[in-house]
């Protein structure tokens, strides 16, 4: 396993959606290791290929909260299914957003289907935290971020400060 380097906006990559996985195999399998530890050093309860550059519908997920427990969760061209109409609101961050956090709304219940580690079919139904981290890396598959959600003026300031930390970041490496 090995970390990879995690995109932040502004970057238009983020906006592109991501392919359907032909198969699964042991590449495939590599990709998601790194990406689970990517996630686990953040340190990050979600993240989808995008995120580390790869336009590949893949996502990681592990939302225990003990290092000592840890449940991964590996979903591969995951399809939701059902989406209940009683919503939910959690204020949610993000790995290619470091250090923003705004409420967002999203149905409270859903189901996924999608292929696991093994290649093979499966579907869940979510509910709660586990629910919102599913829709919120299914969201990067398809270009979308959570600050879409929010209000132009909310949106643009968080993005504004980011292009700020980046630029400040860039100074640090020079
Ligand atoms: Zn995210």
């Amino acid at each position: 396993m090995s970390k990879r380097k995690i995109v932040t906006e502004p970057n238009p990559i983020l906006r592109k959606k991501s392919d359907i996985l032909e198969t699964v195999n042991d590449e495939t399998r590599k990709l998601l290791d790194d990406m689970l530890e990517t996630m686990y050093a953040a340190p990050g309860i979600g993240l989808a290929g995008v995120q580390i550059g790869i336009l590949k519908q893949l996502i990681v997920i592990d939302i225990s909260k003990e290092p000592e427990k840890k449940n991964p969760l590996y979903l591969i061209n995951p399809q939701i299914t059902f989406k209940s109409k009683k919503t939910s609101t959690y204020e949610e961050g993000c790995l290619s957003l470091p250090g923003h956090f705004a409420e967002v709304e999203r149905p409270t219940e859903c189901i996924v289907k999608f292929i696991d580690y093994y290649g093979k079919k499966k579907e869940i139904k979510a509910d709660g935290i586990l629910s919102t981290c599913i829709q919120h890396e299914i969201d990067h598959l398809n270009g979308v971020l959570f600050i879409d959600y929010l209000s132009k003026l909310k949106k643009n300031m968080i993005i504004k400060k980011l292009i700020k930390q980046k630029k400040l970041a860039d100074k640090i490496i020079l």
